[in-house]
């Protein structure tokens, strides 16, 4: 595919406009996606962040990059403690079992696997050079309680993602916790001082016994994995402040370089008008679906089909369409390789090239997925028509074909789909009549049958459950 960036466009969070993309590097991406914290089994709001980061790591492949992706695993953090310690077992058994569970969700939902999956507790020493340099340069400071924290007045473009600003900074106030509000925005924890709430979850080292924030974690393997300057970060709206803000303040003060090109920000999948979330209540995991009988791919599929940047809200309703959504587009796929019609001539590729034209214009267009896959279906709907009125021969169905296996390249809501095999009717007949022969065993006749059949491509075997056949293979 011919790497085409002249129409790419992403609405930057950076500067609220969409901008066409360029990447550092031509035809590569260095994209850094906050992972899970493995506290819990993850829930589809937090799914749909990933299977959104997946489109679009799929859709800069389709336009042929090269992508460099990480997935961090937070593995140590307040939720993680506060877990592994409320079930009394060690951090890395409790954080383990989720990482698991995450992995296997992936799969099920055809999430792409990345190129990394670093955990943060396997870089505490990188995450300590990091704070080192951070204090050396004067943006950190050791608090009374042994902790380090960054000194957000040092940094001058403090708040340039969130756009907060801080009107009047109160010298020394500081935050410990990971999250936190807005209205909060103080100097934040890069190394917390051990404390008796953290047990044993300490690392002795040249800073002091301790453990690191979240926010340092995500700066320090994203550029030991992509280098100083990435093309894209994303995750949740939610994570624009404070972890997005911290990081580009941990990381350019460090570098002096600027830490990322393009910021993509996906919006929160609601129940009732709420986000779902853990704290609320109101969650689905995965799992809860497919125990209920959901197909994971109707899952994937209602996660991506509404734009990235629009809140919806979780439905039942909203899933069984998914689900018929998914399989009108599967059984497309199916009827494609069964037809053998006259030919529709010039005219069926009038409407490839415009159902491909759409796909991609609006792909391109900030993932504007609702109008590719409005246009998507409009395009099944016509080809169904032809396929039902024979119009279609086997070669232009195999041309579209290919082009909704090139399509769900992208969406990866298709997967395989295999010719149903049918008998034809004369060998159907056949088999009867053979059936017949040999319960009056009349094994010539049953014999002279089956080479007949053999001839037509169909293979019989003779089982104790009656006889079962297969259609042979050819070339
Ligand atoms: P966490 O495991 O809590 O760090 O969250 C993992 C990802 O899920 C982050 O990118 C969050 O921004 C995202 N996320 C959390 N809740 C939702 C939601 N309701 N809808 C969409 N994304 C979410
Ligand atoms: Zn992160």
């Amino acid at each position: 595919m011919e790497c085409s960036v002249e129409n790419l466009r992403f609405f930057n969070t950076l500067t609220r406009k969409k901008e066409k993309f360029v990447p550092l590097e031509k035809r590569k991406v260095k994209m850094y996606t906050c992972g899970p914290t493995v506290y819990d089994f993850a829930h589809v709001g937090n799914f749909r962040t990933f299977v959104f980061q997946d489109l679009l790591r799929r859709w800069l492949e389709y336009r042929g990059f090269k992508v460099a992706q990480v997935m961090n695993i937070t593995d140590v953090d307040d939720r993680t403690i506060q877990g592994s310690r409320k079930e009394n077992i060690p951090i890395k058994q409790y954080t383990e079992r989720y990482k698991q569970a995450f992995f296997e969700d992936l799969e099920a939902l055809n999430i792409k696997r990345v190129e990394h999956y670093p955990k943060a507790t396997e870089h505490i020493p990188d995450m300590i050079i990091l704070i080192k340099k951070l204090i050396e340069k004067g943006y950190a400071y050791r608090g009374e309680d042994g902790s380090i924290y960054y000194d957000i007045s040092k940094f001058k473009d403090y708040g340039k993602l969130s756009k907060i600003k801080i009107e009047e900074l109160r010298p020394g106030a500081r935050v410990k916790v990971d999250e936190y509000g807005k209205e909060e925005a103080y100097d934040f924890a890069l190394w917390k001082a051990w404390d008796e709430e953290d047990g044993d979850v300490f690392w002795e080292t040249e800073i002091g016994k301790g453990r690191p924030g979240w926010h340092i974690e995500c700066s320090t393997m994203a550029m030991k994995y992509l280098g100083e300057t990435l093309d894209i970060h994303s995750g949740g709206v939610d994570l624009i402040f404070p972890h997005h803000e911290n990081e580009i303040a941990q990381s350019e003060a460090a570098t002096g370089k600027e830490f990322v090109r393009c910021w993509l920000h996906s919006e929160h999948l609601l129940v009732e008008g709420r986000r779902m979330a853990k704290r609320f209540g109101n969650f689905f995991t995965l799992r809860d679906l497919t125990a209920k009988g959901y197909d994971p791919k109707a899952v994937r599929y209602l996660l991506l089909s509404k734009h990235y940047r629009q809140q919806f809200n979780f439905t039942f309703e909203g899933l069984k369409a998914a689900k018929s959504a998914v399989d009108r587009l599967t059984n497309f796929a199916e009827k494609l390789l069964e037809a053998k019609g006259e030919g529709y001539g010039e005219k069926i590729k009038g409407l490839v090239n415009t159902v491909r034209k759409n796909f991609e214009e609006a792909m391109d267009d900030d993932l504007n997925i609702s109008v590719t896959l409005a246009s998507l279906f409009d395009f099944v709907r016509e080809v169904n028509k032809l396929i039902d009125e024979n119009s279609l021969s086997k070669e232009e169905a195999e041309k579209v074909y290919d082009l909704i296996m090139e399509f769900d390249r992208v969406l990866g809501v298709i997967g395989e789909v295999m010719k149903e095999e049918k008998l034809p009717r004369e060998a159907e007949e056949l088999i009867r009549r053979r059936e017949e022969a040999r319960k009056a065993e009349n094994w010539k006749t049953a014999d002279k049958i089956r080479e007949q059949l053999k001839a037509m491509g169909v293979i019989l075997e003779d089982t104790p459950q009656g006889v079962k056949w297969k259609i042979e293979r050819k070339g």
